[in-house]
């Protein structure tokens, strides 16, 4: 009788996650790169074809530890670095056959136009692929050989002609201005230039001097100086011709088609929680933040060796992820629930005043102009 009791009992499905929300974002980093360009704060390095394939077993191990530990189910993958165009065929088949599958509606891969082959092509797209984002920066020759990019303008028409013609129609193009000796004719030349491609996304960016870089250095050196003006005026320019492209600016750096915006940045943008495989890569769950070391031969040692890759981890606070949600809201044309910032409201109002923001339907944007100043506007509020 009591056993009878026990089994008809009325059982609460366990939970095998408990507390965690399914995560939707997934980020692979490859740190290969056939150079490093010396802007590049990345974490990057050259490597050989076999270097590549026992990171990419290594991958798969710590694949296999993330998705026993957390619910996943993804809706946008990434494929960054780093450049993972890099990796041989057969290793890139191995890691995307062992991700699906996945169900994302987004999967991107990050190229650059040297590394692009029909046979490359024509594999991503049967592997699921639907996005590559090229790094393309200039079309003028003189700033590729300053940033010590390896291709030249005639790759970039090139390798769009290779992904298009293997299927390919969702591909960014990744633009920086404010590059020493960069003259505004030059970057002018360049969105023309890549406008006339038709990409479906486009983003531009602003060049940072980062940290440990030799472009850093050469400013502290006083080699280099930042131009704010010029890049201001570079910032003004791309946003009137794109616009005019019919190009929509969503985030202060990136540009789209109408439908054809990222979903995977978006996710980040929102404040969505995330996994990051890799060395290097950071990974957001609740209020746990980590990042695996930068550090491939420690991260490959660990996970032969049946350990988790070494990490960096801290823990956040809801108030420091509602921040971080402001701030970046503050950088896209979605912006931010007015609610959030209405105990300001005598200074939302002098931004609107001053045509530097704008409030409808509950919700306060940063125009264009705004965006420009957004991470110090953002200061105003956190
Ligand atoms: S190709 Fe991209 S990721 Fe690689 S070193 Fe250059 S900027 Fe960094």
């Amino acid at each position: 009788m009591a056993l009878a009791l026990l089994s008809s009992a009325r059982r609460e499905p366990i939970d095998p996650y408990p507390g965690l929300e399914t995560v939707r974002h997934l980020y692979v980093h490859t740190p290969f790169c056939a150079t490093v360009c010396p802007y590049c704060a990345f974490y990057v390095h050259t490597g050989s074809a076999a270097e590549m394939r026992s990171f990419v077993e290594a991958l798969l191990l710590e694949w296999d530890r993330l998705r026993r530990t957390y619910p996943i189910a993804a809706r946008t993958l990434y494929f960054g670095g780093g450049t993972p165009s890099l990796l041989p065929l057969d290793a890139f088949r191995r890691l995307a056959e062992a991700l699906r599958p996945w169900e994302s509606v987004e999967a991107t891969l990050e190229a650059n136009p040297r590394t692009v082959t029909p046979e490359k092509a024509a594999a991503w797209r049967e592997l699921g692929i639907g996005r590559v984002s090229l790094g393309v920066q200039s079309l003028d020759p003189a700033v590729l050989r300053t940033l010590g990019r390896r291709h030249r303008p005639r790759d970039v028409e090139r390798t769009m002609a290779v992904l298009r013609e293997a299927g390919f129609e969702n591909i960014n193009v990744d633009l920086i201005f404010g590059v020493p000796g960069q003259s505004i004719a030059s970057w002018k030349e360049t969105l023309e230039g890549v406008i006339a491609m038709a990409p479906a996304h486009i983003s531009a960016y602003e060049l940072t001097y980062e940290e440990d870089t030799p472009f850093f250095e050469a400013r502290a050196a006083g080699v280099w100086r930042e131009d704010e003006e010029r890049s201001i005026a570079m910032y003004r320019e791309a946003w009137s011709l794109l616009e005019a492209a019919g190009y929509r600016q969503y985030e202060i750096s990136n540009y789209a088609r109408p439908g054809r915006e990222c979903l995977h940045n978006q996710g980040y943008w929102m404040g969505d929680d995330y996994l990051g495989l890799g060395p290097g890569a950071f990974s957001t769950v609740g209020l746990r933040r980590w990042q695996n070391r930068r550090h491939t031969g420690r991260y490959v040692a660990a996970l032969s060796a049946g350990r988790e890759p070494p990490r960096e981890e801290e823990g956040l606070s809801e108030e420091v992820r509602r921040r971080e949600r402001l701030m970046l809201g503050l950088r896209t044309s979605r912006g931010i629930p007015y609610s959030w910032i209405e105990g300001e409201a005598e200074r939302a109002r002098a931004l609107i005043g001053q045509g530097l923001a704008e409030l409808s339907d509950g919700t306060f944007r940063l125009t264009p102009e705004g965006r420009l100043l957004a991470d110090g506007i953002a200061g105003l509020f956190v």
